[in-house]
């Protein structure tokens, strides 16, 4: 199998951490056969009064750190000269029927609002493997080779997890990292776990014309990464606008897909 042979050389860092209202646990992984060094952040978290919530992250490659949605790189899959983009999976075989029939339904809905097509994979060189580790989390964008999604199981395994990782293997960064996310959040910098800082920057995007959207799939919710259960973003100018509890893809999500991956092609221009 070349993913194994190719993560042969990954080294795990792996810390632990938990406060009273949420568990985090932290990954850094090196991937010494790559040019990038990836340095993986990623958390889970569970909140004792409330249902089980996660918080997708990213694996940031030191090369693309700039970049979301890296649409001058090569971290952008390839379309095919059928004008689809195939973006090969392979399903670890640690789910149940159930978990598997919602990862499934994750991956087919791109298929139904844009030209991306997850297929098994068939011996193609770039896909994904998805699995339940310890966490949710995803490389931004095409990695080379076999790549992670983790898809831990049971707290990860939601439609909108689901689909939030996938646009991450896309290459789409959070929402609250926008270039110009500064005119419709305030983020609370004291309030925020200083490990979890990173998580808060601004990064220059590209926003494909498309407007900041609070519904996003993309979008963490107000009291994120809080270390003291205050809010750690809030909208402006109004802010009782609900952010960061999208249960699906909104119409910007899908929006931004078809500018990256689908332009000019039939199928998409109504979306
Ligand atoms: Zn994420």
């Amino acid at each position: 199998f070349d993913w194994m042979s190719e993560t042969s050389g990954l080294i795990l860092f792996l810390m632990a951490n938990s406060s009273s209202s949420y568990s985090f646990n932290y990954i850094i992984s090196v991937n010494r056969l790559n040019d990038f060094v990836h340095y993986t952040v990623y958390h889970t978290g569970q909140r004792v009064d409330g249902p089980l919530i996660t918080f997708g992250d990213i694996a940031v490659s030191t090369g693309f750190k700039n970049a979301d949605p890296c649409t001058a790189r090569e971290c952008k899959w390839e379309r095919s000269t059928d004008g689809l983009v195939y973006v090969p999976y392979v399903i670890s075989n640690q789910y149940s029927p159930d978990e598997l029939k919602v990862i499934e339904r994750g991956l087919r809905s791109f298929a139904d609002v844009s030209c991306i097509r997850f297929v098994p994979h068939e011996g193609q060189r770039h896909f994904l493997y998805i699995k339940s580790h310890s966490g949710c989390y995803s490389y931004l964008g095409r990695q080379g080779g076999g790549q992670v999604v983790s898809l831990e199981r049971p707290g990860c395994v939601y439609h909108h997890t689901v689909q939030h990782e996938l646009l991450h293997a896309l290459g789409f960064h959070h929402e609250q990292n926008r270039s110009d996310r500064d005119k419709h959040i305030k983020i609370f910098f004291e309030n925020i776990k200083p490990a979890q800082r990173h998580n808060f920057m601004r990064r220059e995007t590209n926003n494909l014309a498309t407007p900041y959207d609070y519904k996003s799939v993309m979008h963490y919710s107000r009291k994120a990464f809080s270390r003291n259960k205050e809010p750690t973003m809030i909208p402006i100018p109004d802010g009782n606008v609900v952010i960061g509890e999208a249960r699906s893809m909104s119409r910007n999500d899908i929006l931004r897909i078809n500018r990256l991956y689908c332009r000019s092609l039939k199928c998409c221009q109504t979306v």
